[in-house]
């Protein structure tokens, strides 16, 4: 490596080492003015995009969750790395195409988007072929845009009913990424109301923008990229939203 490659290198480390600082101090903040514990709040560092050099970075500092929307990208990234620190923990967020439900099973150890009945059957079979159960958390469309991976809300509970009988204790949560331009405060308490109807547990919401109302309204697990990575190039792969 060159002086200036190390250079490089130990900036990115520090960059990243003290944005991370700076979201677990607001994720505390945030976590005692809503009354619960910070604690109970985990914070899923979304490195879509970015290297392989930025996941050492944030891992040096202690993140020990990471999120990726693209299986494939996943794969490419962190196969060496979970490997080396079985610890690690992956959360895949993106919306699953069935033909990665198999990679998707085998990689990661929690799949936030189940939204449908035919995922579910490929995610029940590629985990008996595997023999590797992930927790998984559904994840609803809750402004019903088109574009969007989720299940539609009108069918959530259902779908919900039906994938907690299909994966027993598996099924551990909700998720949902509420339209960019809306005010997220009813997604959150729609999430979170659903969530305590059927019993579940967990609530991955809040993203950069808007992880401490999240946060407000019960998140377990906040989503969180631009904020600890630095921007995201432009494109559809760097766009955040599928
Ligand atoms: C990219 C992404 C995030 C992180 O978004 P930031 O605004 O960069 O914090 C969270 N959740 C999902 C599903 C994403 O695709």
């Amino acid at each position: 490596m060159s002086d200036e490659d190390a250079l490089h290198l130990s900036l990115v480390e520090k960059t990243i080492g003290e944005n991370l600082a700076r979201v677990r101090a607001r994720i505390r903040a945030a976590a005692l003015a809503a009354g619960r514990r910070a604690e109970d709040v985990t914070l899923v560092a979304v490195s879509k995009t970015q290297g392989e050099d930025a996941v050492r970075a944030a891992l040096a500092a202690g993140q020990l969750h990471f999120g990726e929307n693209r299986v494939q990208e996943a794969a490419e990234k962190f196969a060496t790395l979970k490997a080396a620190r079985p610890e690690l923990c992956l959360h895949l967020i993106g919306g699953l195409q069935t033909n990665k439900a198999r990679l998707a099973v085998r990689l990661a150890d929690v799949i936030e988007s189940l939204d449908r009945p035919r995922l579910a059957d490929a995610l029940a079979d590629a985990m008996a072929r595997e023999g590797r159960t992930p927790r998984l958390l559904v994840e609803v469309n809750v402004g019903g845009e088109a574009q969007k991976s989720g299940v539609p809300q009108a069918e959530a509970d259902h779908f919900i009913a039906a994938s907690q009988e299909r994966f027993g204790a598996a099924l551990v949560g909700l998720m949902c990424v509420p339209p960019v331009n809306d005010d997220p405060t009813p997604h959150f308490a729609w999430l979170a109301a659903c969530a305590a109807r059927h019993g579940l547990s967990k609530l991955s919401m809040g993203m950069s923008a808007d992880f401490e109302t999240a946060i407000a309204y019960g998140a377990t697990h906040v989503r969180i990229g631009t904020a600890i990575f630095g921007s995201r190039p432009l494109g559809p792969r760097g766009a955040g939203r599928q």
